[in-house]
């Protein structure tokens, strides 16, 4: 059982809910965030914790990471360039972040045997559809399409994940997040729960993305964080990798209506192509559905939060954000 658990990307949307239920349980928390995505508001409830040590600085500093490993007994590895607008704004950032980063993490974990959680993606399935399971095969686009190099990224780091486990013995588990959703998330790098909740609640146009036929699998962040605790403490997770989402599909169409409806709206729902919102060649994918047998079989996790509960809890946190 850890005592003292590093978690990059803590100043984060993911990171800063993990934080929080780590100090809830008595656990000291160092936490490495650039705040390139991540904001310290994400961490007002515990700022003036004790327990809590924030170190402002990217996980490529070398040295420093070597100096924080050392003194933790666990590393969730959540620091990442995500979001599809800062993909397709920032390329270099992103797959500089997510290679060299990842590969700096799984290093300094090696020196000390330190297990870790390395935090990886449904996007690596690419355009593959529905009952994704671990196993499924992946299919890419073009690297013409900036959007594939944050799923490139992301596999890269899974490979050398696991090849650190295999060739060196490191403790390591890799979880997929499907479109883990709740307060804090920020809709600036196209988000589209935290995008469509901001505009119902300021009355501006919902933009639903293409046809807004393409569906997908929402996750609460809570639900999301249950699994990766749950994962760390479970040997034999050990050199497993992970989908963590929530089985139920929902279409942009349907979301929009749904969040304009519940947060009493009049916004009107317009659709804009994919070629407005992102430059050309962008491609989408139609389904993204996780299966979810592996994780539910080994932690008896299942998913608590339904669709109606996710959009209430987002609507909730932003009314008075956003009033203030
Ligand atoms: N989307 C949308 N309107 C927006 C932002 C996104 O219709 O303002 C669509 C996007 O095209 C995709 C889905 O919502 O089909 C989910 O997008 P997001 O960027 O949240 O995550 P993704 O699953 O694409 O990684």
């Amino acid at each position: 059982m850890a005592d003292s658990i590093l978690v990059t990307g803590g100043a984060g949307f993911i990171g800063s809910h993990i934080v929080e239920q780590l100090l809830a349980d008595g656990k000291t928390v160092f936490i490495v965030d650039d705040l390139s995505t991540g904001r310290l508001d994400n961490l007002a409830a515990v700022r003036e914790h004790p327990d809590l040590h924030l170190i402002v600085d990217s996980i490529t500093n070398w040295p420093m990471m070597n100096d924080t490993v050392e003194q933790v007994d666990q590393v969730i590895h959540l620091a990442a360039a995500v979001g599809v607008r800062k993909i397709i704004d920032e390329p270099v950032e992103t797959i500089t972040t997510n290679v060299r980063g990842t590969e700096i993490v799984l290093d300094c974990c090696h020196s000390y045997g330190t297990p870790l959680y390395a935090a990886s993606t449904s996007e690596i399935y690419g355009k593959a559809g529905v009952a994704l399971h671990e196993e499924h095969d992946r299919i890419m686009g073009s690297t013409s399409h900036r959007r594939w190099a944050y799923a490139c990224t992301k596999v890269l780091d899974e490979f050398l994940a696991l090849a650190y486990h295999h060739s060196k013995g490191l403790p390591v588990v890799i979880g997929r997040f499907f479109n883990t959703v709740g307060p804090r998330q920020a809709g600036t790098w196209g988000m589209v729960l935290p995008t469509f909740v901001t505009q119902a609640l300021n009355g501006e146009p919902i933009t639903v993305y293409g046809t807004g036929e393409q569906m997908r699998s929402f996750c609460h962040v809570n639900d999301s964080i249950r699994a990766v605790l749950g994962l760390m403490e479970t040997d034999e997770a050990i050199g497993q990798v992970y989908n963590i989402g929530n089985e139920h599909e929902i279409t942009m169409m349907e979301l929009a209506e749904k969040v304009k409806e519940k947060a009493g709206s009049k916004s009107e729902i317009v659709l804009v192509s994919y070629e407005e919102a992102y430059g050309e060649g962008f491609e989408d994918m139609e389904r993204r559905q996780p299966d979810t047998t592996k994780i539910r079989g080994l932690l008896g996790w299942e998913t608590e939060y339904t669709m109606d509960d996710i959009i209430d809890d987002v609507i909730g946190y932003y009314r008075p954000v956003l009033a203030g």
